[in-house]
């Protein structure tokens, strides 16, 4: 397909369809939207627009599918993929970040609506002041967006309990490629009445349509939460807790693995001494509950299985503390060692084991060096690969890429797949066309072919 850049007269109908204000040129207005949390600087766009309405945001569509520029949805750039962020085609970004209203909150019947612009932390704030949760918990809450999440299908820390950000969503506006208005899904609890299109619009990364409203679940927040602290002598019994725990009806909101060598860079970093033996490990269990009695007996059977499973100690612990040195990780890790790459492979849960015992094999084998964390309930593992122990940058290239291609085909063969909840983005469709099951990614085309016939919305993210 060949696609147009961006023209003066384009720019003078955005700028009539949303105001001059909101349509940004030059250079130094669109740096920051050249690149997100995961991408260094890469390729500016024509153009930043803001829109505050689906209808303004549906005449910016309708004229690049005109037009046949491409058009790039973009919440608040925290994604890890570049999947917000323009190639060398250029094109519009659309940013909602003046979307931002709550549009309604119904305490009884348990949603709220609001637009994609807000911040995820200020949804579970609102709940939260009305008794209620919002359970969709990505670790950036306070500056990723809810329109993002939604495009991501975010995952979190309570997806073990809760599911990713697909399962709190009702239904969502979207603008369609060619600039319609599209309302998919309802606020039903069941319904068979055709496809779930609003299941394949989550998580398809801005490419089959902008998210512009959504109407989200809340839940009763929990009266009751403990946080327990497990420390086990080994990776390998630590993570035996993945599958006893549902085995012995204990459904934890998060299971969080932190092996020893995280547990020493974090150690270091917070100045803060960490109960761990050497070679040992950390489950990080938090239990929710609507009772209090409920919760003291969840706890009794959590204490029973990880001392079966060979727990040297297992202690409630001081919540602020416990999540202080888990989400120290990123920083206490990036300060280690330079990080060359960062994986976010997911498994079933029961070959979480099996799958690191394979990345070991690989990394000892290719000479690389990582370390990682684990949402061990839901299989997924965040992997920093370290700057480690390279010749120079090529022998770097070399080594990472040799480890990212070995290790995603670990995870394929064990019933994984590339990314648990990061997405596919540029950064990683390579080796997600690689392992993808060909009938299936050629469906996948097929699906784009169809809402996206000129193929503007956010093209080259999750395949070419
Ligand atoms: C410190 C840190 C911690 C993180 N922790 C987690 C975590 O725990 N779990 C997790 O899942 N992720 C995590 N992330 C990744 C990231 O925050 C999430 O992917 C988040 O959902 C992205 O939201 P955003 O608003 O920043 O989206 P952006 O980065 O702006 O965009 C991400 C993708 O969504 C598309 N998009 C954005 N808005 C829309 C829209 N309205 N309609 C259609 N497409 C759209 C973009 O085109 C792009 O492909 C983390 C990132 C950082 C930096």
């Amino acid at each position: 397909m060949e696609y147009n850049h961006v023209t003066p007269a384009v720019v003078a109908d955005l700028e009539a369809i949303v105001g001059a204000k909101y349509v940004w040129t030059d250079r130094d207005k669109k740096i920051p939207y050249g690149q997100d949390e995961g991408t260094g600087p890469a390729c500016l766009p024509d153009v930043v627009v803001l829109p505050a309405s689906a209808e303004e945001l549906a005449a910016v569509v309708r004229l690049a599918n005109d037009a046949v520029i491409p058009v790039i949805p973009r919440g608040t750039g925290t994604g890890l993929e570049g999947g917000a962020v323009a190639d060398s085609r250029g094109g519009i970004v659309v940013s909602t970040e003046r979307m931002d209203r709550i549009v309604e909150i119904n305490e009884d019947a348990m949603y709220m609506v609001v637009q994609a612009g807000v911040i995820t932390a200020r949804i579970q704030e609102e709940a939260r002041k009305r008794g209620l949760l919002y359970a969709g918990d990505p670790c950036s809450g306070d500056c990723c967006c809810i329109g993002g999440n939604g495009a991501t299908n975010a995952g979190g820390n309570r997806a073990v309990k809760y599911g990713t950000t697909r399962d709190q969503i009702y239904a969502i506006e979207v603008v369609t490629p060619t600039g319609q208005i599209a309302h998919l899904g309802k606020r039903l609890h069941k319904m068979t009445a055709g496809y779930p299109l609003e299941k394949i619009v989550i998580g398809s990364e801005g490419t089959l349509g902008i998210i512009t409203e959504l109407t989200l679940k809340l839940v009763p927040l929990p009266r009751a939460t403990a946080h327990v602290l497990a420390v086990f002598p080994s990776p390998e019994t630590a993570l035996a807790l993945v599958t006893a725990l549902p085995k012995a009806g204990i459904t934890p909101t998060c299971l969080e693995f932190m092996d020893y060598d995280v547990i020493s860079v974090v150690q270091d970093w917070l100045k803060e001494k960490q109960p761990c033996p050497a070679g040992g490990a950390y489950m990080i269990i938090q239990l929710d509950s609507s009772r209090d009695e409920t919760l003291d007996d969840d706890c009794v059977t959590v204490d029973e299985v990880c001392r079966r499973l060979g727990a040297v100690d297992v202690f409630m612990a001081d919540a602020d503390k416990v999540w202080k040195a888990r989400k120290a990780f990123t920083e206490a890790s990036a300060a280690d060692c330079p990080v060359a790459a960062m994986e976010d492979f997911v498994v079933p849960p029961d070959r979480l084991l099996p799958f690191m015992e394979r990345l070991r094999d690989l990394g000892q084998a290719l000479g690389v060096v990582f370390r990682g964390v684990s949402h061990a309930g839901d299989g997924n593992i965040h992997l920093d690969v370290l700057r480690k122990g390279f010749a120079d940058e090529g022998d770097e290239k070399q080594k990472v890429a040799a480890f990212e291609d070995k290790a995603c085909q670990a995870a394929y063969e064990l019933g994984g797949a590339i990314s648990g909840e990061h997405g596919i983005g540029q950064a990683r469709k390579a080796l997600f066309a690689k392992y993808t099951d060909p009938v299936e990614l050629a469906l996948m085309k097929a699906v784009k072919q169809a809402w996206d016939p000129k193929n503007i919305l956010n093209p080259g993210k999750i395949f070419d």
